[in-house]
């Protein structure tokens, strides 16, 4: 049994050396636990939150040689829970090994969906933040201007594709030419500006010639710089994430621009809003599971899928996530289906 722990809290952006693969014992399942073999793991920027000390306001951050957390999807081994039985696929959070154990009632029946990794990515916990964060909270009218950063991954990506569907014109920003034309060409963006290109904002102002009406903020920084200038008067900005800050080790250096954020924010009178998509499962995940399979049945919705083969590279691409190099919704295959 491979499992890879937190070796060391990262300082910036975690290295190799901040993991380490140890094998363990099979673990045996006690009275209402299953045993899982994980199939996929999702790799998910919050996981850069849980390796530092404090952790987030839902989720503590993890003890040092602790395993990884993350999403899986597992196949069920052995039961000794009365609703599951061996070979059952289901959803759960069994970390970064090869091998878990798991209260049968912590655990999501995936029944026999034809791709189970979507149960981490578009029909899992990145479409639904998409899903909730822009209807919910960002609440497109046809004809108004969405912009969305992070625009082909895991998340970006289907906000962008749910907003058109409402009728919105959207605009991506993405890391280089080859995300911003597959944003244009496959998800059907109106168009997409890359963020490490000069001139971000003065192209972001020509692209938007009637500014931007709904924010999904998922990354802060310099894109939200770009953006802030552009919002219209009553736009609305889920805060979903804010990824360029996630490896800051300190505050930024002066200068200090919470006066003209908050000024924007009263005077355009802006609404924004965070929200942590654990807290919505249980009013709205019917909801998003029955519109996502329809758009996807009638190929309105585009996933598109990072793979990476093997445990053992997980930690590699968790970084390259931090960096940008993932395309797509990045999961790691642990074993075959
Ligand atoms: P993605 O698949 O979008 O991967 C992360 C992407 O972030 C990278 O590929 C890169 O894309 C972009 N990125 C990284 N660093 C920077 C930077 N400094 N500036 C601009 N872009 C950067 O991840 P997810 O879709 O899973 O997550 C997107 C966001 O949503 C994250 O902030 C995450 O924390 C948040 N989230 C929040 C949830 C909630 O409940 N609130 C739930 C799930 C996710 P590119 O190459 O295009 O720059």
């Amino acid at each position: 049994n491979r499992r890879i722990v937190l070796a060391a809290r990262p300082h910036g952006m975690p290295t190799a050396q901040d993991f380490r693969l140890e094998q363990a014992p099979i673990p045996a399942p006690a009275e209402g636990e299953v045993l899982l073999r994980t199939l996929y793991l999702s790799l998910d920027p919050y996981m850069r939150n849980l390796m530092d000390e404090a952790g987030t306001e839902y989720a503590p951050g993890l003890a040092l040689g602790q395993p990884m957390m993350g999403g899986t999807v597992s196949r069920v081994i052995d039961s000794r829970h009365p609703g599951f039985g061996p070979g059952e696929l289901v959803l759960a959070s069994a970390g970064w090994q090869d091998y878990a154990v798991a209260a049968g009632d912590t655990l999501t029946a995936l029944g026999d969906l034809p791709q189970p990794s979507l149960a981490l990515g578009g029909l899992g916990m990145t479409g639904f933040t998409a899903y909730v964060g822009l209807l919910d909270i960002g609440q497109p009218q046809p004809g108004e201007t969405v912009a969305v950063a992070a625009a082909t991954g895991a998340v970006g990506a289907v906000v962008g594709q749910i907003a058109r569907l409402k009728g919105a014109r959207v605009v991506g920003i993405a890391g280089g030419a080859d995300k911003c034309r597959y944003a244009v060409e496959e998800l059907g963006f109106d168009a997409c500006l890359d963020h490490r290109a000069p001139n971000l904002a003065g192209r972001l102002a020509a692209a938007c010639p009637d500014g931007i009406d709904v924010y999904f903020e998922n990354v802060g920084g310099a894109v939200l710089d770009a953006v802030l200038p552009r919002l219209n008067h009553h736009a609305r900005v889920p805060v979903c994430g804010l990824i360029a800050h996630y490896n800051d080790d300190a505050a930024p250096a002066a200068p200090d621009r919470r006066p003209q954020l908050m000024a924007s924010v009263l005077q355009k009178r802006i609404r924004m809003q965070g929200f942590v998509i654990l807290d919505h499962y249980a009013e709205r995940f019917d909801a998003f599971r029955a519109d996502m399979q329809a758009w996807l049945d009638a190929g309105r919705i585009t996933l598109r899928e990072d793979r990476v083969e093997g445990l053992e590279h997980a930690p590699a691409a968790f970084i390259g996530l931090l960096e940008g190099r993932n395309f797509g919704k990045l999961v790691v295959r642990v074993a075959p289906d």
